[in-house]
C-alpha cells in the first residue's frame, strides 16, 4: 500500500472516530455501523481502479462508492472535516496535499 492510500485511510478513521464519538456516543471504539462504513471505504481505496493516479475519494469524479455509503461518508466529512485541523493538524495537512489533484481523464 502506498503512503497516500495509508494516509487517506488514517484520515478516514480519524474522521469516523470524531463523528461516532459525538453522534453515536459509542465510547472508546467506533460502533458497528461506523466500523462497517470504515471497512467498506478502506476496501474501495485498496481496490481503487485509478492505481497510482488516485486522488482522494472526496475529489474523485468517478466515486465508486455505493450511494448509501457515499451519503454516509459525506455526512462524516461534513461533520468531522472542520474539526480535523484542531484534532489532527499533521494528518489534515498531508490530506490537503493529497487532495490537490482531481481524477485524471481515463
Ligand atoms: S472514489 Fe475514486 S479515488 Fe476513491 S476508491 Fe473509488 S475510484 Fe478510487
Ligand atoms: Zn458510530
Amino acid at each position: 500500500m502506498n503512503n497516500k492510500n495509508r494516509r487517506e485511510k488514517q484520515t478516514l478513521l480519524a474522521m469516523i472516530n470524531i463523528y461516532c464519538r459525538d453522534k453515536h456516543e459509542a465510547g472508546q471504539k467506533i460502533c458497528f455501523q461506523c466500523n462497517e462504513l470504515l471497512q467498506y471505504a478502506c476496501k474501495r481505496i485498496d481496490e481503487c481502479q485509478l492505481g497510482d493516479k488516485k486522488t482522494t475519494c472526496a475529489r474523485c469524479a468517478i466515486h465508486c462508492f455505493k450511494p448509501e455509503y457515499r451519503e454516509k461518508v459525506r455526512a462524516v466529512m461534513r461533520y468531522s472535516g472542520p474539526r480535523m485541523l484542531y484534532n489532527h493538524p499533521v494528518l489534515t495537512f498531508y490530506h490537503l496535499i493529497d487532495s490537490r489533484f482531481k481524477t485524471p481523464k481515463t
